[in-house]
């Protein structure tokens, strides 16, 4: 292979390589986004926990003070028992004196289902925030994790970023703008190296790329031109392997 396709070669090697630190430099942040995320979904579960938890205080409060008032509505009517003027009358206000019981009765039954509910919910609340300060810890370590490992790959980023400055240098801008196409076409694979069938001549080739046979002129050319030539199906720049 010559110094052209060579440098090409090369070139494709550097930037994979700097696609894939800029991927992993994409995993670190996105990591610490996601644990982010993951603590504003508890924050907000608390949240709406908390609001629960005052509505059914709200809630047991104010039967509390239906109840008082009912009581205090069965102490007057006891009065009045004691100064009931006829057996009908009588008969009337305990009527209404037990009527106001079976109500606080079941008053007192809802009260102590939503104070138990309450608590209920307390409790739950208690264990999201202990998540929270769980998690919170992990995303510490995960931040700090990620930043030191982002150093790293800045590093390894840049070393890459000049090396690929040094390998452009012998390369024409059009052979260039060439490359890069194919490259954004098939993510980073620009070059296919030619692969030849058949244990004797004549071979057949195809193209390593897209693996649909090639004219063997590409082959021919290829074994005496250090040149740009592209795959007729993919437009892959084509190569020989250096043992062919
Ligand atoms: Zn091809």
């Amino acid at each position: 292979m010559g110094t052209l396709l060579d440098a090409l070669r090369r070139l494709q090697t550097i930037e994979q390589d700097l696609d894939h630190v800029r991927r992993r430099m994409r995993i670190r942040k996105n990591a610490v986004a996601i644990q982010q995320r993951k603590i504003e979904q508890f924050e907000s579960d608390y949240a709406s926990l908390h609001a629960q938890i005052l509505g059914h205080r709200k809630e047991a409060d104010s039967l509390e003070l239906d109840l008082r008032e009912k009581e205090e509505r069965v102490t007057k009517y006891r009065g009045g028992l004691n100064a009931s003027r006829s057996n009908k009358e009588y008969a009337t206000i305990l009527t209404q004196i037990n009527t106001l019981r079976a109500d606080n009765a079941r008053i007192e039954d809802q009260a102590i289902k939503i104070i138990q509910d309450a608590d209920a919910l307390q409790e739950e609340s208690k264990e999201i925030r202990r998540q929270i300060e769980e998690q919170q810890k992990h995303l510490e370590n995960v931040r700090s994790h990620s930043e030191e490992e982002l150093l790293k790959l800045n590093v390894m980023a840049e070393e890459l970023s000049a090396r690929r400055a040094e390998a452009i240098k012998g390369i024409s801008p059009q052979t260039l703008s060439v490359f890069e196409r194919v490259s954004e076409s098939y993510s980073g694979e620009s070059m296919a190296p030619i692969e030849v069938h058949g244990r004797k001549p004549p071979h057949t080739y195809v193209c390593g790329g897209c693996f649909m046979s090639l004219n063997s002129e590409h082959a021919n050319a290829l074994r005496i031109r250090d040149e740009v030539r592209t795959c007729d199906n993919c437009g892959r720049i084509l190569y020989i392997e250096p043992q062919e």
